[in-house]
């Protein structure tokens, strides 16, 4: 069985009184998606669990089958396991992120998530100079990339840290720190790191924007079953994305590093369907992550996001799926959540999904994929950890 998930991070989105009443998947120039819509079946998932938090590292998860509610534990837990980070069973791991504040206080407010997207150069400097003052039996710091980082509580795990709600800075710009500040208060080991560490900073770094450090989405390791022992293919993710290498590490799969894969609206696609179409020819199971458009959806940008959405069409669907067809696959194209342009962050609304079985007589629905054709289907998915076994079911 050849199988492909292609998933465009953010791509759902809401009718637009800029584009009269239509989404960007509606109004993008999408050949590829149209023509195998025509086939295909056309639903709705709902990938994130009554409850959760709607972010790509859930919705990923349930997208790979295994559910969130039982498995997530924290971003930071998926992040150390794309960097292999030497962790523990009993450890509190959080993603650490350098920041930039107006200050580290009950008045502060949140100026930067990401210090200005430090360079990769001066983030070196400052997490080796944390690591030398800071480290000791209870704490340990692993370096990450630009401003993204990972903080380790030693035996961590049973304590009031497993519990404390850190906002996710990027979902704070321009906002009251205030209560973060006291949630790091109310955990007396954890506000005096980050003391020591804003001191260090201030000291050793004074020109630095990276002002605080901010620990967040916080929880034990991540233990995922095999991919393959579950569902019996041998598979592959591709991402430019930690949070989904994490996810295929996790789960014994093949981690495929793409060169020029950037997460940004210009990232290498074509080796990205190369590489797909490589594995495919030797294995199973593919899934390609595109983060475009959800960065269109987060800077609030309409033209970009039909852009970003065009081009997932043209240079990984189109190929890719030529690919499957000719080989009698089968291949599933959604999002993993809808980023609104609108609202510019994500929401936890159930997904449009389009699944194609070239191995199937086709009913010729000749429908275009979109959200509003995705809710008059009668096909819904009510947990997005189920998806993957209905396709099972259909390619059987
Ligand atoms: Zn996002």
């Amino acid at each position: 069985m050849k199988l492909a998930f292609l998933i465009a991070d953010g791509m759902g989105d809401y009718p637009l009184k800029e584009l009269d009443g239509r989404t960007p998947l509606e109004v993008a120039n999408t050949p590829n998606m149209d023509k195998l819509a025509k086939t295909g079946k056309i639903g709705l998932c709902r990938t994130i669990p009554e409850g959760m938090e709607p972010g790509s590292d859930i919705a990923n998860m349930a997208i790979l089958g295994f559910d969130p509610s039982v498995y997530h534990t924290g971003r930071g837990p998926i992040e150390a396991a794309a960097l292999k980070a030497p962790v523990d069973e009993n450890d509190i791991i959080f993603r650490m992120n350098l920041v930039t504040v107006s200050e580290f206080s009950e008045n502060g407010i949140m100026i930067d998530y990401s210090a200005a997207h430090i360079t990769d150069k001066e983030a070196k400097k400052i997490i080796s100079s944390l690591k030398e003052n800071l480290e000791d039996e209870a704490w340990k710091i692993i370096p990450g990339f630009q401003y993204r980082h990972l903080l380790i509580r030693k035996n961590g795990k049973n304590t009031s840290l497993e519990n404390t709600k850190i906002n996710p800075p990027h979902d704070i710009l321009d906002q009251s720190i205030r209560n973060d500040f006291f949630q790091y208060k109310n955990n007396e080991p954890l506000f005096d790191i980050i003391l020591r560490a804003n001191k260090i900073l201030k000291e050793n770094f004074p020109e630095s924007k990276a002002n605080c450090i901010w620990p967040w989405g916080q929880g034990k390791k991540l233990e995922l079953p095999d991919f393959f022992k579950t569902y019996g293919l041998k598979g592959a993710v591709i991402s430019a994305v930690d949070l989904i290498k994490g996810l295929g590490y996790a789960s014994n799969m093949e981690v495929i590093d793409i060169e020029g894969a950037t997460g940004l609206v210009d990232t290498n696609y074509n080796g990205k369907a190369e590489a797909a179409i490589e594995f495919l020819k030797q294995k199973d199971f593919v899934f390609v992550h595109l983060e475009g458009p959800d960065e269109c959806g987060h800077a609030g940008d309409i033209k970009s996001k039909i852009k970003a959405i065009e081009r997932f069409d043209k240079y990984i669907v189109g190929p890719i799926c030529n690919f499957l067809e000719s080989k009698k696959g089968a291949c599933l194209i959604c999002c993993d959540h809808l980023t609104p342009v609108y609202k510019r962050t994500h929401v936890s609304d159930p997904v449009p999904i389009l699944f194609i079985n070239f191995n199937a007589s086709s009913n010729k629905t000749g429908q275009k994929f979109s959200e509003m054709n995705a809710k008059k289907s009668d096909l819904f998915i009510e947990k997005g950890e189920d998806l993957i076994k209905w396709i099972l079911e259909q390619i059987k």
